[in-house]
């Protein structure tokens, strides 16, 4: 059944609240407000409150999120956000605080800056963080623009960022943004970085290596020493794309694989919903040789004295603010709260889980889907829908076909090296039971290819809305719900 308006839900007479007898004088409206200010037919619905909730309850559930079911989509770490986390960040001395208040008034905020930042250091092994960008994208810029500023204090000019072929999307982005010439290095035949073309690029013109481990492939950078090798020796900067840290934390450090700078994305990694467009947060960690550079204010600690936390604006080097104030600061609670739950053996945990959930897929499904790098994977692995598109069904039309099996699609398309790409990252959060269902399902849309193949072509078949002309959909939003909709 399609929900309705609340507006065709509306019974006149009906009424969602009742307010106590009035034990002030009364007053007309026309004597408070402005005559041309004053509406005359304000049509509002007439709803009782159980109206409301149940509509506003069902509303909630037609779209997808991971608190209704499994949420695959590759790159994105659609963990399950523990619900304490909220209410942590909720507590009023974090929530009603302001930014401009004296700092003597906010130190505990303060405190929960500067130990998450020590936390940050220790899981990424560097030696300076900023708490400041509001998402991964804007912590590539910053550390960009770091390494810009890098260069210039050695007065060097370079011109160029190499990244490989299966960067994200804000990988290129961010290096143009940042007035740099992005320059493509291939992968090889097992999705690793040639090693041996990126010696080839790598020349004094270029400013950094921008590389994301594991890779978008979910595969483990194994040259990594090398490539650290010959990044440092033309003087260049290694940058880690720190998006598939789920991955790593507790096995391996950023920082002792030889990078110099390194994102976080505690909305992926560390436990804030995301998907619905924010609020994100993407700190970035830098090598000491590069703490100058950071953006201010960098949040500091001082010994014997009462208050101990401070906001340290004097940088010289600094490149500057990149954000309002100290970062999305509900999101740094709820990643200090989820990071002192865990604890280390916790995190730890979390990565092995979401790499032995992400190889049981894998081995699984790879029977039904060609799969074109063969290699143990990390916490996430791309399938190919090649062999399905021989029968004329597309990549596309198996994502949609998921959505009628009641779970949200993988990621698709992407990344660019693979086509018909499937990218599918189960994180730990899942159970046994729920990775089996998904297996189940994946398997039948596939002999569903096989038998029935118009049946994937047309899915979804039993969603709220079909499936969209999805340009058209978010060019001329139409939220209206119709009776007979074309
Ligand atoms: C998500 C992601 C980004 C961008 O991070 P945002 O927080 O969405 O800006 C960059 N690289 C990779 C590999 C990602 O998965």
């Amino acid at each position: 059944m399609p929900e309705k308006l609340i507006f065709e839900l509306s019974s006149q007479g009906r009424c969602g609240y009742s307010l106590p007898e009035i034990d002030v004088p009364q007053k007309e409206i026309s004597d408070i407000l402005p005559q041309e200010k004053i509406r005359k037919n304000l049509c509002l619905p007439e709803v009782s409150e159980v109206d409301v909730v149940r509509h506003f309850t069902r509303l909630s559930i037609l779209n997808h999120h991971v608190d209704k079911r499994f949420y695959p989509l590759g790159s994105c770490t659609m963990k399950y956000n523990p619900k304490v986390d909220e209410d942590v960040a909720k507590l009023a001395g974090f929530s009603d605080i302001h930014p401009l208040q004296p700092e003597e008034t906010v130190q505990g905020a303060l405190k929960l800056m500067y130990e998450l930042s020590e936390y940050l250091k220790e899981i990424g092994g560097v030696d300076s963080i900023t708490l400041q960008p509001s998402a991964g994208a804007q912590g590539e810029l910053a550390g960009l623009l770091i390494t810009s500023a890098y260069h210039r204090k050695n007065k060097q000019k370079r011109s160029k960022v190499i990244i490989p072929d299966s960067a994200h999307g804000t990988n290129p982005a961010s290096v143009v943004t940042s007035g740099y010439l992005p320059v493509q290095v291939k992968s090889n035949g097992k999705g690793l970085v040639d090693v041996e073309e990126l010696k080839k690029l790598t020349d004094e013109d270029v400013a950094a290596f921008m590389l994301t481990n594991p890779n978008t492939l979910g595969l483990f950078e194994s040259q990594i020493e090398r490539i650290e090798k010959i990044v440092h020796d033309a003087g260049a900067l290694l940058y880690m794309d720190g998006a598939n840290l789920n991955a790593l934390m507790g096995i391996v450090r950023p920082g002792d694989m030889g990078f110099d700078i390194v994102h976080f994305n505690l909305h992926k990694t560390f436990s804030t919903p995301h998907g619905g467009g924010g609020p994100g947060s993407g700190p970035l960690g830098v090598k000491r040789n590069l703490a100058c550079f950071l953006p201010v204010p960098v949040v500091e600690k001082r010994k014997n004295k009462k208050e101990r936390y401070f906001l340290n604006y004097n940088l010289p080097f600094s490149i500057g603010k990149i954000q309002a104030f100290y970062g999305n600061f509900g999101v740094l609670v709820k990643a200090y709260a989820y990071i002192r739950a865990c604890g280390a053996p916790g995190l730890k945990n979390i990565s092995e889980t979401s790499i032995i959930n992400a190889n049981y897929l894998m081995a699984t499904l790879e029977k039904f889907f060609y799969l074109p790098y063969k290699s143990f994977c990390m916490h996430e692995f791309v399938l190919s829908g090649i062999k399905q598109k021989e029968k004329g069904v597309r990549t596309l039309d198996i994502a949609k076909r998921l959505l009628d099996y009641g779970v949200h699609p993988p990621t698709i398309y992407f990344p660019l090296i693979v086509s018909e790409a499937l990218m599918i990252e189960p994180t730990e959060s899942e159970s046994k039971e729920s990775l089996d269902e998904f297996i189940e399902f994946m398997i039948k849309i596939a002999k569903e290819v096989e038998e029935n193949p118009e049946l994937v072509k047309s899915a979804p078949h039993n969603t709220p809305v079909l499936r969209l002309d999805e340009v058209k959909a978010s060019r001329e939003l139409d939220v209206r719900w119709e009776k007979n909709p074309k």
